[in-house]
């Protein structure tokens, strides 16, 4: 195994966040030379008591500042939310969706900045990160497509004793403030493809970025209140530890649209109590392949979908499940492809893979690495960090004593495990308490239908990786991958409640 000192990757000078443009600038100010954003309550950008630093992941150093809301300033801040509902109520749906497209026009214009600072703050490389600020623009335009699921329907009566005389109405009704609290690997995309729908369902929204990418997080707010919407989006930074609860479990908050980890989806759950809850978590998406897959492409998607954001992504494919017969060739083409991704700063255009979001999540995908090693597994090649960054990776015979053929990796590593025949690879695959999203490598349409139903997961891809997009086909788990679903219409099941209305006439 190569020594982690034997990684060295070339820094292109000390991160910085970009100047920021006028239409910034009420929402930021200046601390120590650095930008420090505030939050977004009642229409006004304000202040908290304290400050919490934010680093770049590049080098560590700090480029920025955020406010650090407190519990008490939560409850306020929904309380001002929930007494805007007949505002926003009083806006016709097709003038939502109209300020929503000019969202997607201001991210459009703003772009070159949005995608700067997901570089600088998220350590994204740069077409990753224009990628997704390009997909946060095209997601808002679909809203127009969300519209169709504000369909009413009427169910006319007669069909069972007692409604002859009856008719139905069944309407969606906004569900009330919405929490929407984002992860650190899509900030922007994340965001607007949970604050577009609540808004355009006529749910005021509470919002709260992941800690380590706040600053994506205010620009866009900033966006969103620049289109009309500041009286019904708060913008609120700070520890999920120390302000979550306070979020979550006031009772004015009908709804809660978290992405995450399972572990916090988890405990959400139990201080929510009974609000609607939609909860996109982990995964930990199996790839199977069989004898009779094209292998090349196989290797080829594999390694997208593995290395592709250093597999810092929930749908990143996280174990190769392959039948004995063609495993060498297909371990073979994957370090062939390994190759390809090119790891280094995030900022040289030639950059395919940047470092991982912090330390500990870098220390937690070497010491999986480091215990599959230890339990048996052969290090075909990478393996090695220097600092956050980690080297694309491929690991050979892992055996399922090891950690990392069952915990999440966020981390670009692709493991190997060798099985007898079809009916194992889906025996393993279920194993996982995830159910997030899988992959199936196959030449036969039915043997593709067989294991796409077999397969535990709320999404199968076949001879290609799982992607979620934009969402116009809906994602979502089981298991401990979560509840509900994301995507064009479908979220807005997630963020309306369904009325009855019955007429005897
Ligand atoms: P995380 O640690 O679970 O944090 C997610 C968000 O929850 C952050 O905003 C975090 O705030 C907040 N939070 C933390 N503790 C909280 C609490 N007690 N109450 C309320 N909110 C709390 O996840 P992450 O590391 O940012 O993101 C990676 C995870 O997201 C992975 O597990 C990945 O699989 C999952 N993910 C899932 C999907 C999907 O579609 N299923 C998509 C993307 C990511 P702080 O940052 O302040 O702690």
């Amino acid at each position: 195994m190569s020594k982690s000192n034997e990684l060295q990757v070339v820094l292109l000078g000390r991160p910085e966040l970009p100047r920021l443009q006028d239409i910034f600038r009420d929402s930021f100010y200046e601390v120590e030379g650095l930008p420090a954003s505030r939050m977004l309550a009642d229409g006004r950008w304000m202040e908290a008591d304290g400050l919490m630093p934010v680093d770049s992941p590049i080098d560590g150093s700090e480029i920025g500042y955020v406010q650090r809301a407190s519990a008490p300033m939560i409850e306020e801040i929904v309380e001002k939310l929930d007494g805007h509902m007949e505002e926003i109520a009083s806006i016709p749906p097709h003038k939502r969706a109209e300020m929503l497209e000019k969202v997607a026009d201001l991210i459009l214009e703003h772009s070159k900045i949005l995608s700067d600072v997901l570089v600088t703050e998220a350590g994204k490389p740069m077409h990753e990160a224009s990628g997704e600020v390009n997909a946060a623009a095209e997601r808002l335009k679909l809203v127009y497509q969300d519209l169709g699921r504000l369909l009413e329907v009427a169910i006319p009566g007669g069909y069972g004793p007692g409604t002859e005389s009856k008719r139905a109405v069944i309407i969606r009704v906004p569900v009330g403030v919405v929490a929407a609290i984002t992860p650190f690997n899509y900030p922007l995309f994340s965001a607007v493809a949970k604050i577009g729908p609540a808004l355009l369902a006529g749910d005021p929204v509470i919002f709260k970025p992941a800690s380590n990418t706040p600053i994506i997080g205010a620009l866009i707010a900033r966006l969103f209140a620049e289109a009309g919407f500041s009286r019904f989006l708060a913008f609120v930074t700070g520890p999920g530890g120390s302000i979550g609860d306070a979020i979550v479990s006031h009772p004015l908050v009908k709804a809660i649209t978290f992405t995450g980890s399972s572990q916090v989806g988890k405990r959400i759950s139990r201080v929510a109590g009974l609000k609607k809850m939609h909860m996109e978590l982990g995964g930990k998406a199996p790839a199977l392949v069989l004898e009779d897959a094209d292998l090349e492409l196989a290797a080829d998607r594999i390694a997208y979908g593995a290395y592709r954001l250093s597999g810092q992504r929930c749908d990143a494919i996280s174990r190769v499940i392959v039948v004995k017969s063609v495993a060498d060739r297909l371990v073979e083409l994957l370090e062939e492809k390994r190759d390809e991704w090119k790891l280094g700063d995030p900022r040289d255009p030639s950059t395919k893979i940047g470092p991982l979001i912090d330390r500990k999540a870098a220390e937690r995908v070497e010491s999986l690495v480091a215990d599959a090693i230890e339990r048996g597994a052969e290090l075909v090649g990478g393996g090695s960090r220097w600092n956050l960054y980690f080297q694309p990776t491929l690991l050979d015979d892992v055996p399922l004593t090891a950690r990392i053929s069952w915990e999440e990796t966020f981390g670009p590593v692709i493991p190997i495990i060798k099985v007898e025949d079809e009916g194992e690879a889906v025996k393993i695959s279920n194993e996982s308490v995830y159910g997030l999203d899988s992959a199936v490598f196959t030449s036969s349409v039915e043997r593709a239908w067989r294991l796409a139903l077999a397969i535990e997961a709320g999404g199968v891809t076949v001879n290609d990786f799982p992607r979620h997009g934009l969402g116009l086909f809906p994602f979502g788990g089981v298991k401990d991958s979560g509840k509900g679903r994301e995507g064009v219409g479908y979220s807005l099941d997630e963020l309306t409640e369904l009325k009855t209305m019955v007429f005897k006439l």
